[in-house]
């Protein structure tokens, strides 16, 4: 059996993929088992973002491995410390819990944010709100926490607590925080699973100064926008705000799993001995990988993300078959006239990877990707959509 055929019957049937075996690649490059190759325009949802095979990326993880790949969090270790104050230098946030995926990283923002309420405010204030079309994991908590309906229907009952609005319906979340049951607030700057779909400003700034007033704490979930993903080290930046608790993954550490949950002085000192834990949380090879990738989102390699956006938006923008994009940075929706899933499969013919968010294509390249690949790749795009 080849690998398609092995997969199908051996691996639980949970993803739609599509059909195609990778088997290596370079930076933004991707070649398939019959060494046919790709631009690759989804970087394992915004994982790998320096691209597939960095040198950088490949050393720093390299030289951890021959140091020590794991000790447990029974002991200090140097890049775990190491990578906990690059983030809360980067986003003066003062620490840092580390995990191995999103929906760990939103399930300590949960726990932090029930502990907090219940010290400071009683243990009815237990209740987290999210948004409407919110995509925040699959563990049954983070389910809860995903303000969409069809994610729930089979896996009841799902953790109670959990209450959602949508999004610039100001009325609404004061409706659901009249009783005083409210903990927190946990929101994605763009909505990616949701559609590519960025928050209005005047609305997160509203949201913020309720919060504030009413003391509700303000989360913010960046797995899929964080780490230089939006042209910023994380989107929340974009738009003025301090969250008292931030959480992300993916981009982390370019390609190996990893969760963080940053807290602010606020509530830094919520979580005590005992109270959290995870066996390869903060574990060294990840941390080292991720270490090396917060110390290249430079200032000046941020702005040209953000110029890499505007580039590609330009080459899009009012092309046949393209309705209109969204997003933020290299976050990019596209709503196509054709179905979403007719665009990628052209474009994959044409050597070009491309995802969906709910029917549009989306774009999630390498924050590195040359220009020349992301011009090439939006012909392509543009052939496909017509
Ligand atoms: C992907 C994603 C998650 C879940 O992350 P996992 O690593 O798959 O658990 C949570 N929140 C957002 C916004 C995401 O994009």
């Amino acid at each position: 059996m080849n690998t398609i055929e092995l997969d199908n019957q051996y691996v639980a049937s949970t993803y739609k993929r599509f059909p195609i075996e990778i088997v290596s690649g370079k930076g933004s490059l991707v070649k398939d088992v019959n060494g046919k190759e790709y631009i690759d325009m989804g970087s394992g949802i915004a994982v790998t973002s320096f691209g597939v095979a960095d040198d950088e990326w490949i050393a720093a993880v390299e030289k951890q491995i021959h140091s020590v790949q794991h000790m447990s969090n029974l002991f200090y270790t140097a890049p775990c410390a190491n990578l906990a104050k690059a983030l809360c230098d980067k986003t003066g946030m003062s620490k840092v819990f580390f995990s191995n995926s999103g929906a760990e990283a939103n399930e300590c923002a949960i726990k932090v944010a029930r502990k907090w309420a219940a010290e400071h405010k009683g243990p009815a204030c237990s209740t987290i709100v999210t948004l409407e079309q919110s995509f925040h994991g699959r563990t049954l908590t983070t389910l809860a926490a995903t303000g969409q309906d069809h994610f729930h229907e089979l896996f009841q009952p799902l953790t109670p607590g959990f209450a959602s609005f949508p999004a610039g319906d100001m009325d609404a979340l004061k409706k659901l925080c009249a009783n005083g049951t409210v903990a927190a607030v946990l929101i994605e700057m763009v909505q990616g699973e949701g559609g590519v779909i960025a928050l209005d400003p005047a609305f997160v700034k509203e949201l913020a100064a309720f919060l504030k007033e009413q003391d509700i704490l303000l989360m913010v979930d960046e797995v899929q926008t964080g780490n230089g993903r939006t042209g910023t080290m994380y989107a929340y930046m974009q738009y003025g705000l301090q969250p008292d608790v931030v959480s992300t993954a993916k981009g982390l550490a370019g390609g190996l799993p990893m969760g963080a949950t940053l807290m602010s002085g606020k509530v830094k000192d919520v979580l005590s001995y005992g109270d959290h834990g995870s066996t390869f949380g903060g574990n060294p090879i990840a941390a080292a990988a991720a270490l090396s990738i917060v110390e290249r989102l430079t200032d000046d390699f941020l702005a040209d993300v953000t110029r890499k956006s505007q580039l590609i938006r330009s080459l899009l923008e009012g092309a046949p078959g393209i309705e209109s994009i969204s997003g933020l940075g290299l976050m990019i929706g596209l709503k196509t006239t054709k179905p979403a899933a007719e665009v990628l499969a052209a474009c994959r013919e044409n050597g070009v990877l491309c995802l969906t968010a709910k029917d549009k294509v989306r774009l999630l390249p390498a924050l590195n990707i040359p220009d020349e690949l992301l011009i090439k790749a939006a012909d392509v795009i543009k052939a496909a959509c017509k």
